[in-house]
């Protein structure tokens, strides 16, 4: 068997511990995870209302060409139906991007830091990824994300795609409307790279000068912008993520993904979901009274925290996080370890309901006394 090195080298996914494995392992009645940035409140009971009705259905095909889907998010985000279309989550919308505009060995440009999927998608389609480290406060640096591309181009490689996670996972920090124009601007002398902004996390945002992506790629057929319904929407076991770009690029999206790639409960659940205001209001209450919970909690504790514009917030605990995360484990609450900049100290932990919080508050109260610095 002779596979290339980039195959090989392919990390898997490590995913967050499951609920019902760490019971087993602890043996702990009650499990609190906060590691996979879900919606603690599950889906709303609207989409689970469509959802039944749709199973009946079941031995039909889905609609490849979503067009009740399309209709609707036409009507909704103000755009053509031909500039939408949609994944079996945005990590296939990812996928699709790198395999469209790659050739083996081209360019894709990120941030360090950045959303694990780029690296993931880039990777197996033989392409070559380009970090650019983050400022100091562990945001996408696009100023110099811009230099970055003009150097490179100047040497030849080309970068065909840019992805920006915004706000981004796992640092929870996003780039101002003021930095997203002017590296949009930028990319007009380079009219063959592609700009991805992810806004998995979009309606978590608190910030006043969070960029407008679509009003971007209404001005450039540069931007392709790429939503999801698993994390507000709480629909993440159903798989269903957006792009909204140019009628080209969705036409080649169209005509590489496989045609029966979102399924008709997913479908069903994306219609529905979007009507669903007041449980978007509820998740979103939930969600800024949990993190502005977690801040004020963390603020008296030994760790450092960034502000995040997301449904997590990252924390450097000084310590190794194995350790910090296995001693969170035995007390019942999953969190996600995190590597930033190489340091392997980090936590990512999700919001959850009030006593999920209120229980990883309390256990890493216990914890960090306990365990040492490395740093
Ligand atoms: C969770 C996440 C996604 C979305 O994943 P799906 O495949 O749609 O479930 C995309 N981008 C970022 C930055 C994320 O954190």
């Amino acid at each position: 068997m002779k596979v290339s090195r980039q195959i090989q080298d392919l990390m898997p996914y490590t995913p967050g511990k499951p609920i019902e494995e760490t019971q087993r392992e602890y043996g702990l009645d009650k499990v609190y995870k906060l590691a996979s940035n879900e919606n603690p409140l599950g889906p709303s009971p609207v989409v689970q209302k469509a959802i039944i009705q749709a199973i009946p259905q079941l031995h039909r095909y889905p609609d490849a060409a979503f067009f009740d889907l399309r209709k609707k998010y036409s009507q909704y985000f103000h755009l053509k139906p031909n500039q939408i279309t949609f994944g079996n989550g945005s990590n296939e919308l990812i996928d699709l991007l790198v395999r469209i505009f790659c050739e083996p060995g081209e360019g894709v440009l990120t941030s360090a830091n950045a959303f694990i999927a780029y690296r993931v998608c880039t990777q197996a389609a033989r392409a070559v990824l380009y970090e650019v480290p983050m400022t100091q406060d562990l945001r996408f640096d696009l100023g110099q994300m811009s230099q970055s591309l003009k150097d490179l181009s100047a040497q030849g490689k080309f970068i065909k795609l840019v992805f920006i996670a915004n706000p981004n996972n796992p640092t929870g920090t996003y780039v101002t409307s003021k930095e997203m124009a002017d590296f949009v601007e930028t990319c007009k002398s380079f009219p063959d790279t592609m700009i991805v902004i992810d806004e998995a996390y979009l309606e978590f945002v608190r910030a006043k000068d969070y960029p407008d992506a679509l009003s971007l790629l209404a001005k450039s057929e540069q931007v392709i912008v790429m939503r999801t319904l698993s994390k507000v929407f709480g629909i993440a076991g159903l798989r269903v993520g957006s792009l909204f770009a140019n009628a080209a690029i969705v036409d080649l999206v169209d005509r590489v993904r496989n045609p029966f790639n979102v399924n008709s409960l997913a479908q069903v659940a994306a219609l529905a979901a979007l009507d669903d205001s007041d449980f978007l209001k509820q998740i979103q209450e939930l969600n800024w009274q949990g993190l502005d919970g977690f801040y004020e909690a963390l603020a008296n504790m030994d760790v450092q925290f960034w502000p995040s514009q997301a449904n997590f917030v990252l924390m450097d605990t000084f310590r190794e996080n194995q350790v910090v995360y296995e001693q969170l484990l035995r007390r019942g609450v999953i969190v996600r370890p995190a590597v930033i900049n190489g340091k392997k100290t980090f936590l990512r932990l999700s919001v959850g309901l009030p006593e999920e919080n209120a229980a990883a508050i309390q256990a890493l109260k216990d914890i960090l006394p306990k365990v040492p610095r490395i740093r």
